[in-house]
């Protein structure tokens, strides 16, 4: 197998500002596998808040035996290994999975999303955010969001309302909040859900600090509207423990190391009665699309990377009606790379 990496940093459209901090741009990793005369892609998101770098990247593909991955790939024992190679990791490790599967799809002459058994017809909506900002700079946000029909709003600091009042004022389209753990008290926290239910809010996603799962769990048992994990949730580990404390949970490929491990979480939150929203980091093309391919298995999905971004060096993943339409070419479907990309 062939390896090829390149460190590339995704600039977004506007400063992104949630409850804890403002950034401007994401470094990535993308990757290129090349067997049996096929190329795979894949792609590492860093957002910084998540503890990989660059040089963490780099340091994790050097010591990666490539000649253990022979066709047909066998992802239990690879992300056993991978696992046992270095604990974290989480981005890379997704990276390498993608890159697998879309070399599987070229092998196989599959689209991704028929080899994990996704129904086309059971695409969700995808949202759009919007991060906290002044009314202004929300209101031009909003402008760009045409083509979807759900909007994600950021909440968490002292403004909620104001900002809520802001959108509906130029939108009535269905709304999702994600607090990012900006709430901490109790009774403030159940009667803005309340408020925001009034307001058309149909989810909110990590109201309160992720280790506080009894506050969590208060603001669960009370809520009009579900409450989703996305901080508390990481890896597939974490997940029995969150039943009961949330009605669901955020799974994003960049957490839980990729495509292999985000099924299987998947499966298991279904058994536990659990809801499933797919989310995405600052992402290209390469990463949404796996995102694309496994959303028809979950309940509402946020893939919204490639837009929030100005140098996606692939071609927009298709949106209609708010949908992600799924292509059919073998692999993850990727088109329209920049020519000197690697
Ligand atoms: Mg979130």
């Amino acid at each position: 197998m062939k390896i090829s990496c390149k460190e590339f940093e995704l600039i977004l459209k506007h400063p992104f500002s949630i409850a804890k901090f403002t950034r401007t741009s994401t470094p990535l990793m993308l990757l290129k596998l090349e067997s049996n005369g096929q190329i795979g892609y894949g792609e590492a998101s860093m957002v910084p808040y998540m503890g990989e770098s660059y040089a963490s990247a780099q340091e994790f593909l050097n010591a990666v035996e490539w000649n253990r991955f022979s066709f047909p790939f066998n992802f239990e024992e690879i992300h056993a290994y991978l696992d046992d190679l270095k604990p974290g990791n989480p981005a890379i490790k997704a990276a390498i999975d993608i890159a697998l599967h879309d070399l599987t799809g070229k092998l196989l002459g599959k689209p991704l999303y028929e080899m994990i058994g996704s129904n086309p017809e059971k695409m969700p909506v995808t949202s759009y955010t919007v991060g906290i900002d002044t009314p202004e700079v929300i209101r031009e946000k909003l402008a760009d969001a045409q083509n979807f029909k759900v909007i994600k709003v950021k909440l968490g600091r002292d403004n909620d309302q104001e900002i809520i009042q802001t959108i509906r004022a130029v939108t009535d389209l269905p709304l999702y909040v994600d607090a990012n753990q900006g709430w901490s008290d109790r009774k403030k926290a159940i009667d803005l859900c309340y408020w925001l239910h009034d307001q058309g809010v149909l989810l909110i996603e990590q109201p309160m600090d992720k280790l506080d799962l009894d506050g969590n769990a208060w603001l669960t048992q009370r809520s009009p509207i579900p409450i989703i994990a996305d901080e508390a949730m990481q890896r597939i580990g974490d997940l029995a423990a969150l039943k009961g404390a949330y009605h669901g949970i955020n799974i994003k490929l960049m957490k839980t190391a990729g495509i292999y491990e985000a099924k299987q979480t998947i499966d298991k939150a279904r058994s536990l009665g659990m809801k499933i929203l797919i989310g995405c980091m600052s992402e290209t093309s390469i990463a949404t699309l796996a995102g694309i391919a496994l959303a028809p298995q979950c309940d509402w999905a946020d893939l919204d990377g490639p837009w929030l971004t100005v140098n996606n060096p692939f071609a927009q993943p298709i949106l209609e009606n708010g949908k992600y339409v799924m292509p059919n070419t073998p692999g993850l479907g990727l088109s329209g790379m920049k020519e000197d990309l690697f």
